[in-house]
């Protein structure tokens, strides 16, 4: 980065954790696809905020939405009642073909929130033994990064230096719906998954997985937790990466584009018979619910209503597929795509994902490494075709050294 960037980085360095390692690049605007740096140099954004920003930096929808209630009423706590909570719980109810809504704010919280109600679900329904509550979980996983989360991890990174851990979690191949068969006992109340996992690469489980994993959880009498928070809400294609299989989890964990970019918001949404099972005072969140989350999280649900959004990821993810099938041999050894959500693993001989993100930059590129050798891409939905391409060539010149 060039001096006034470089300053700016050095200046977040001195007094923010280094919890992260961002990119060099400082983004002081957004708009659509498109973000600004503090230079005035543009870049088409390919990693969406990890699909938080599904519809784009600012969209006018939902910046209208965020704006008209900034000025009304923007925090209330669960103490008392606001006007735009059941409106938005009423809709994304029905996005989901659900009964209730428990609303949160990050996808950690959602996840944690999923934990509690199935373990509670576990005693109080299903009669499992006090405190012998067991679930499922995937290797490769990624649900957050609470205590809890990253106890079930198998990223050392993510456990390091941070147990003892939560007992309770088994964890078994992704992709093979056998084990989880054979590891349900009595006492399973669910099976956590990714329905796609994003963070581990965007690996997408062979076809059929999920349609069995169901099948299982039904017949064993386990819940099925769908971890939807970056795979949903459009990103796929479809409203949820388990619609690809035509299936319906008993919970779903929703979060990140559910803000719409905005605001976090996150929510766990299934029937009455399994969320009722959460009584007053036994779960919260100050922020949980509020009026201006509510009033975003509102139009983003109405904005996915139409379709539209869903469409435009199916129809640009089907033509980056092929553009980027032509990389492979090329600087990249394989890729996977769903939706217009794509892990792409860059070959060693070429360079780093980081690397390779790195000099993206300089192109007018941002996308994100994972895992070493992997370039996650999740563009906005509202990106152009003839902007993708022209990504996808900057990839090439840079592959190409
Ligand atoms: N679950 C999944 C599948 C995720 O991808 C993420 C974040 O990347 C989370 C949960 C955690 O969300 P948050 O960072 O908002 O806590």
């Amino acid at each position: 980065p060039d001096a006034t960037m470089a300053a700016v980085i050095a200046g977040e360095e001195e007094h923010v954790a280094h919890n992260y390692h961002p990119l060099p690049v400082v983004i002081a605007r957004g708009e659509g696809a498109w973000v600004t740096d503090v230079e005035g140099k543009r870049y088409l954004d390919l990693l969406s905020a990890y699909s938080a920003l599904n519809f784009g930096h600012g969209h006018p929808a939902i910046v209208a939405a965020a704006q008209e209630q900034l000025t009304r009423l923007t925090l209330t706590s669960r103490a008392y009642h606001n006007d735009r909570l059941g409106p938005f719980a009423a809709a994304l109810a029905e996005l989901c073909g659900k009964d209730l809504v428990l609303p949160m704010n990050t996808g950690a919280e959602a996840v944690e929130t999923g934990i509690k109600v199935a373990r509670a679900w576990g005693y109080r329904v299903k009669g499992v033994k006090p405190d012998a509550a067991r679930i499922i979980v995937a290797h490769g996983n990624f649900h957050g990064r609470t205590t809890t989360i990253v106890g079930f991890s198998d990223d050392p990174d993510a456990r390091g230096d941070f147990g003892p851990f939560t007992p309770g979690f088994v964890s078994v191949p992704f992709g093979d719906a056998a084990v989880i068969d054979a590891a349900i006992t009595a006492d399973t109340v669910a099976v956590l998954i990714e329905p796609i996992q994003g963070e581990a690469g965007v690996i997408v489980p062979p076809e059929g997985y999920l349609r069995t994993v169901r099948e299982i959880c039904t017949r064993r009498g386990v819940l099925l937790i769908a971890d939807e928070i970056q795979s949903g809400l459009g990103r796929v294609g479809e409203t949820f990466a388990c619609d690809r299989e035509g299936v319906v989890p008993d919970v779903y964990l929703l979060g990140k584009a559910l803000g719409g970019g905005i605001l976090p918001l996150s929510a766990v949404v299934a029937d009455r018979d399994v969320l009722g099972v959460i009584r007053p005072g036994e779960h919260g969140s100050t922020f949980g619910g509020n009026p201006l989350a509510a009033a975003v999280g509102l139009r983003v649900v109405e904005m996915l209503q139409t379709g539209e959004f869903q469409g435009r990821a199916k129809l640009l993810g089907e033509h980056l597929a092929t553009k980027l099938e032509e990389l492979v041999g090329h600087g990249v050894t394989g890729s996977r795509i769903a939706g217009l959500w794509a892990g792409i693993d860059i070959d060693p001989a070429v360079g780093t994902g980081r690397e390779i993100a790195e000099k993206l930059i300089a192109r007018g590129v941002l996308a994100k490494d994972t895992h070493g050798q992997t370039i996650r891409i999740a563009p906005p939905l509202v990106v152009r075709g003839t902007e993708l391409d022209w990504a996808v060539e900057q990839l090439r010149v840079v592959l190409a050294g």
